[in-house]
């Protein structure tokens, strides 16, 4: 095997216990294209583990910042890092004062955590040494040779710049198939739908949301008066916020048959709740109220139709369940 046929054979055979692996293996192919190469072939390039431990945070931010993903199959007993990354999350929304997702790039989360992320990156080198570095190399007992040089407990890989270079080449092939991997995992213990376009994500310089403006004609059909589907009481003075009763964070997608006027302040202290089967039994009839009202109005459009297909389907309650893990 040449050296992009062993770097690919890992990647398609290592173990699925957690995703540590795709992450390190993402991140030195990132670090490959970011290389200049004024060495020769035949030596070596040093690569800190820090280095790796600043791409691996990002990866794991972007995942659960938007989306909360698992990435272990014991949900008692999360990957270390993800706990990490979850504390770095929680202090930057005390330290910003928001619990809207940032997209790491914008997020300046190095400025904003101080101390709380250069401890996050301490603690990520440790685990990348520990559980990483040299088990990355080895498949079903073996170790695969020639692609890095690792002495355990050492703060720094040797990778020949043939290696880089190749990885530098390929590196739309690997970051696809590492992404496709990690999709296959996280589908072994999450059941939010749309897994593979939440793992590309962190390749985009950002999540779009879409502006939710174009369903105020279709909720207003059927609740002119506003009345808050969150609390129940009418919404004045203020322009109405557009709920997802199922997350957007879980559904990574906006449909009509899940959206509601809401107060502001409803809207924004719910975040990320799983909604009870009383609010899901109260959708669904206001789903079939808001499609009579459509259909009388004469009404005929995409999002119509995608709300009498829901209907048909039970999608809400379908959703529902399977975001309860
Ligand atoms: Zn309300």
């Amino acid at each position: 095997m040449n050296f992009i046929e062993k770097w690919l054979y890992i990647i398609r055979n290592c173990s699925f216990d957690n995703t540590y692996k795709m992450s390190w293996a993402k991140a030195i192919t990132e670090i490959a294209c970011e290389c200049e190469f004024e060495e020769q072939n035949g030596n070596s390039i040093e690569i800190t583990l820090e280095s790796i431990a600043h791409k691996v945070i990002r990866y794991y931010w972007e995942q659960t910042i938007f989306f909360d993903l698992m990435q272990s199959s014991n949900i008692n007993k999360p990957p270390v890092i993800l706990s990490i990354v979850k504390e770095l999350i929680s202090s930057y929304q005390t330290n910003t004062g928001s619990v809207k997702p940032s997209k790491w790039y914008t997020a300046s989360v190095e400025n904003i955590c101080g101390v709380t992320y250069q401890k996050a990156i301490k603690d990520i080198v440790r685990i990348l040494k520990q559980d990483v570095s040299y088990r990355f190399l080895r498949i079903n007992g073996k170790e695969i040779e020639g692609i890095y040089e690792y002495i355990q407990k050492s703060d720094y890989l040797m990778i020949p710049v043939q290696n880089l270079k190749q990885l530098k080449e390929h590196s739309m092939i690997l970051f696809d198939t590492i992404n496709y991997r990690w999709t296959q995992m996280l589908e072994n213990f999450n059941h939010s739908p749309r897994l593979s376009k939440k793992v590309r994500i962190i390749d985009e310089d950002q999540v779009r949301r879409k502006p939710l403006g174009k369903f105020n004609e279709y909720l207003d059909s059927e609740n002119p008066h506003k009345n808050c589907f969150l609390c129940g009481l009418k919404i004045e003075n203020e322009t109405p916020a557009i709920d997802h009763v199922i997350p957007w964070s879980y559904l990574y997608s906006d449909d009509l048959w899940n959206l509601v006027f809401a107060h502001q302040s409803c809207n924004s202290s719910k975040s990320n709740i799983i909604p009870s089967e009383k609010m899901i039994n109260r959708l669904e009839k206001r789903n079939i109220r808001m499609l009579q009202t459509l259909n009388d109005q004469g009404k005929k459009d995409k999002h119509i139709s995608e709300l009498k297909m829901a209907i048909e389907h039970n999608l809400l309650r379908k959703f529902w369940i399977s975001c309860q893990g």
